[in-house]
């Protein structure tokens, strides 16, 4: 099909027209459970009411101003993340890569500081932090950075989960540690128990920042508002985007301590970041998140649905791992699996396979009972026919 769209994404073969909670609709009217949720971005589900009717409300009031202004909607959101999360100011901006940005360039800043001439961050292997040089360069792909070379080569890159491996970097340059709680793009990854905790006792001691990339995994996915929350812990530096907004674009970073001091006027800015309108949709998120009891929610379903498929797949000797936090699951395979996305397409579900060969989902946390059982039935039998299809020494 000809297109006048610059060809940047393999899409799959279907446009939606409407959406309703946990449902998207197609051009030609078939219905589809969404079981990623624009990439964790829908945690309310599509065209939830009371976010509709917020965003609707302030389009007839007041879009954007500028940040020349005060805007008051954007001081209440800040408030409400700092109640949350426990830091103490925000940076609001459009996206995930403009949040770890400004956590980036909030490091460097602190770096120079520090009499730092050239700051180093250490980043994780199978990282995804964006897609701005900075961020690109920060990420552990080497498939998504090809071609884009010379990237930003002030970082030092460690194996996720190996405290052993961040205790034994010594360069005097090092001023921040930035990894996701939960990798996402990675393959659905969660570090061993007590690794966060490491990691915080370790940057503290040697006064690097701790940066967390909660993009994904913040926001309530994981049966916590934040990744870290897992364990008793505070980092300096975190972001969000995706959920914030669910669908509007809103991304935020937040510091506390020393670090909430770092970016001052005239050192950082966004022409969009934190309008009203994006403030006012993040406000009604957080609202109904709350009277919804959603985040809680997340955790029980997410422990549901790890055991039914932990059940309907045992035995299979292609499943190599079952894993997950809250509504952030992974189900990986011995093999690269693409195209299980096109067979669950063709059955009405939407699923994402990472990392070549995990199966990721990332439901709406209003999924009902009945349609997480209709999903996890439809996710097994899946698995099931694909690795049944494509088993070593079937006879074509
Ligand atoms: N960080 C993480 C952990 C992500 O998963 C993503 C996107 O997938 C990003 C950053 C980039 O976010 P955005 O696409 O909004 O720039």
């Amino acid at each position: 099909m000809n297109s006048s769209v610059m060809p940047t994404y393999a899409r799959m073969p279907v446009s939606f027209v409407y959406g309703q909670g946990a449902w998207l609709f197609s051009t030609d009217e078939r219905r589809f459970l969404d079981a990623i949720s624009g990439i964790a971005v829908c945690n309310l589900g599509h065209a939830h009411p009371k976010v509709a009717r917020a965003i609707a409300d302030q389009a007839l009031k007041l879009v954007h101003t500028s940040n020349l202004y005060g805007i008051e909607l954007q001081e209440k959101l800040a408030e409400t993340l700092i109640r949350l999360s426990g830091l103490e100011n925000a940076f609001f901006c459009n996206s995930g890569a403009e949040a770890n940005e400004a956590a980036l360039k909030l490091a460097r800043k602190y770096g120079h500081l520090k009499g730092i001439e050239r700051p180093i961050v250490v980043v994780m292997e199978q990282s995804f932090h964006g897609r701005t040089l900075f961020t690109l360069s920060a990420t552990g792909n080497p498939k998504v950075q090809e071609g884009f070379e010379p990237l930003v080569d002030t970082f030092i890159r460690v194996p996720y989960g190996d405290i052993e491996a961040l205790k034994q970097l010594n360069d005097p340059s090092i001023v921040a540690v930035l990894l996701e709680p939960v990798q996402g793009e990675g393959g659905v990854r969660a570090p061993e128990p007590g690794y966060l905790s490491a990691v915080r006792e370790l940057t503290q001691n040697r006064q690097w920042l701790m940066m967390l990339d909660e993009v994904q995994c913040g926001m309530g996915r994981t049966g916590r508002w934040f990744g870290f929350q897992h364990e008793n812990i505070q980092p300096d530096v975190m972001t969000l985007a995706k959920a914030l907004g669910n669908g509007v674009p809103i991304g935020a970073c937040l510091a506390g301590g020393l670090a909430a001091g770092i970016l001052t006027a005239g050192k950082h800015g966004s022409t969009f970041g934190g309008n009203p309108l994006a403030c006012r949709a993040a406000l009604t998120v957080i609202e109904v998140l709350e009277q919804e009891n959603l985040v809680q929610r997340a955790a029980v379903l997410g422990k549901e649905m790890l055991a039914r498929f932990r059940e309907g797949l045992a035995g299979n000797p292609r499943v190599v791992d079952i894993r997950g936090r809250g509504l952030m699951i992974g189900i990986e395979l011995d093999s690269p699996c693409g195209d299980l996305t096109s067979h669950a397409l063709a059955q009405g579900l939407l699923i994402n396979v990472t990392a070549d060969r995990t199966v990721r989902l990332l439901p709406p946390l209003i999924l009902s009972d009945d349609e997480m059982h209709v999903l996890c039935d439809a996710v097994i039998r899946l698995i099931t026919e694909f690795t049944a299809d494509f088993a070593p020494g079937r006879l074509s």
